[in-house]
Formats: structure tokens, C-alpha cells, sequence
């Protein structure tokens, strides 16, 4: 999953790019929910929200670094769930 840092200037470009909707306003900045996030696998070849932003302050979150397979398995379950 992907990770919004304090970098975030509050723009809102991302969260309607969003294929997932996992991307949500927090309380200072916007915040991504990592159950949520499959990098943009299943729907699209680069991540939409890093693709927009202005300021590139969406790196892959290193405590959620994630397999291609385990990205798409991620997929297949919001799929199903929706
Ligand atoms: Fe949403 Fe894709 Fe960004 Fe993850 S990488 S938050 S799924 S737009
Ligand atoms: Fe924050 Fe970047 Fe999203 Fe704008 S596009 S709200 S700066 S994370």
C-alpha cells in the first residue's frame, strides 16, 4: 500500500482518482487506507494518486510493502466485496 506523508499540502487532486476510494481526508492531511489500497493493481498501470499529485509525497508505505500477488488478491477482494 501506498502512504500520504506530511508533505500533503490539502490539494484533493487524489482522492477522486481513486479507483478504490482509499483515499480520505484525516484529520490534518489526506490519508490513505491501506486495506484499501492495492497500488492501483486491477485497475490501472501506475498508481492514480502519484500520477496527480503536485507535490510527490506518496511513496509505497515501508511498513506495507506488498507483492504483485498479494496486490491483486487485494483486488479480488474489494471486487468481491463491492
Ligand atoms: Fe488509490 Fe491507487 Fe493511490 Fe492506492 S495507489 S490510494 S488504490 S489511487
Ligand atoms: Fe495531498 Fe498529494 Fe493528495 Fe494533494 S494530491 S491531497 S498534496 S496527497
Amino acid at each position: 500500500a501506498l502512504m500520504i506523508t506530511d508533505e500533503c499540502i490539502n490539494c484533493d487532486v487524489c482522492e477522486p482518482e481513486c479507483p478504490n476510494e482509499a483515499i480520505s481526508l484525516g484529520p490534518e492531511i489526506y490519508q490513505i487506507a491501506p486495506e484499501r489500497c492495492t497500488e492501483c493493481v486491477g485497475h490501472f498501470d501506475e498508481p492514480q494518486c502519484v500520477q496527480v499529485c503536485p507535490v510527490a509525497c506518496i511513496p509505497v508505505d515501508p511498513k506495507r510493502v506488498e507483492s504483485r500477488e498479494t496486490l491483486w488478491a487485494k483486488y479480488r477482494r474489494l471486487v468481491a466485496e463491492a
